[in-house]
């Protein structure tokens, strides 16, 4: 068995040969956010104030759309204390950032930073990791689900990236707002209620019509956008016994343009390896990553890994797999068989009982 590292053990490796800025917060990211911000103002104001065909409309929703991801991603990295370092302005900076996708500082931090970053693919307690197997017996919608054919329920699950960021933010809500101390608890709540106060807001003064141009379908949009890269990071995966990044991460590829626009958030394997550092410095991670240890880096072209994860079943067998549970066939994950030019069934008709 190929043995594991945790992230510090890479890390510790790959930080003598970085440069010394590297490890310093990179405040000028945010003239990337001031100009989403005015985008996001200047798409408002078109959408409110003028009576803009249909066609018009929906240009500017995926606008809006790519501006709220693109201003997520900059809001992940800020929240990681990467762009400033105060606490208090990090914070404030990180709750504008993520106020399109209606997610509060305090959450973030405590789901991302602390759990899903600490226990990334560990089934019990990374937030983000998917069911195995066991998990499935044990559900009843599961397994309702894995009866819908193939095709319905991959189409089906595609579309649910629309809106899956936002109903699990809320699900985390729900998850960890008990676990904060009760006197935090008040300003967790504030955290998530003003967004959503404000957008209804918007409803409740432009009218139905003109907020879901201004907010509704651009929220559909950033789901996407944003889900699409969070179910390539660590899906198609195994789960490792080990919290090793270079096992349990893929890094996806993307045309430098999109890069730009997205922060840098491709380099998904890096950032587990310092999340602490600006994505602005992850190609030269990647670069000693791939030096040091090609044979265990996984990186694959942006689209080829949303097929591989349309293609496959997303229920863990035995750790290193893939299942259909009823069919019983059987997918290699990344490192165990997978290979991204030809996702075919591994072994077919195994025997589940
Ligand atoms: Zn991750
Ligand atoms: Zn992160």
């Amino acid at each position: 068995m190929k043995e594991f590292h945790s992230f510090g053990w890479y890390a510790a490796r790959i930080a003598p040969h970085l440069p010394k800025q590297a490890f310093k917060p990179v405040p000028s990211r945010l003239f990337g956010g001031l100009a989403y911000f005015l985008i996001i103002i200047a798409s408002f104001v078109t959408i409110i104030f003028f009576d803009t065909n249909i066609w018009i409309n929906l240009l500017l929703s995926f606008i809006l759309g790519s501006s709220f991801a693109g201003m997520g991603f900059l809001g992940h990295e800020i929240l990681h204390g990467t762009v400033v370092r105060k606490p208090w302005l990090r914070d404030l900076l990180g709750a504008i950032a993520f106020w399109p996708l209606t997610t509060g500082p305090k959450l973030w931090r405590k789901w991302h930073n602390l759990t899903h970053h600490v226990h990334t693919q560990d089934e019990e307690n990374d937030p983000d990791a998917w069911p195995s197997m066991q998990k499935f017996k044990e559900s009843r919608l599961m397994r309702w689900m894995y009866r819908v054919p193939f095709w319905i329920r991959a189409i089906a699950s595609f579309a649910s990236l629309a809106v899956t960021f936002t109903l699990h933010s809320m699900k985390m809500f729900t998850v960890y707002v008990k676990e904060f101390n009760p006197k935090k608890q008040p300003s967790v709540w504030l955290e998530a209620v003003l967004p959503w106060a404000t957008w209804i807001g918007l409803l409740v003064w432009i009218g139905f019509g003109k907020w879901f141009f201004a907010f509704l379908l651009p929220l559909l949009i950033a789901n996407f956008i944003v889900m699409a890269y969070i179910s390539t990071n660590h899906r198609l995966n195994p789960l490792v016994p080990v919290n090793d990044p270079l096992a349990n991460s893929l890094t996806v590829t993307t045309p430098k343009w999109v890069d730009v626009l997205h922060f840098n958030f491709s380099y998904h394997t890096e950032h587990h390896l310092f999340p602490g550092m600006s994505p602005k410095f992850y190609p030269l991670v990647k670069e000693q990553i791939k030096q040091k240890w090609p044979e265990r880096y996984h990186e694959m072209p942006f689209g080829k890994a949303l097929v591989a994860l349309f293609i496959t079943p997303r229920v863990y067998y035995k750790d290193k797999e893939f299942i259909d549970p009823h069919k019983g066939n059987l997918f290699g994950s990344l490192g165990n068989g997978m290979n991204p030019k030809n996702l075919s069934i591994k072994k077919s008709k195994l025997k589940l009982r």
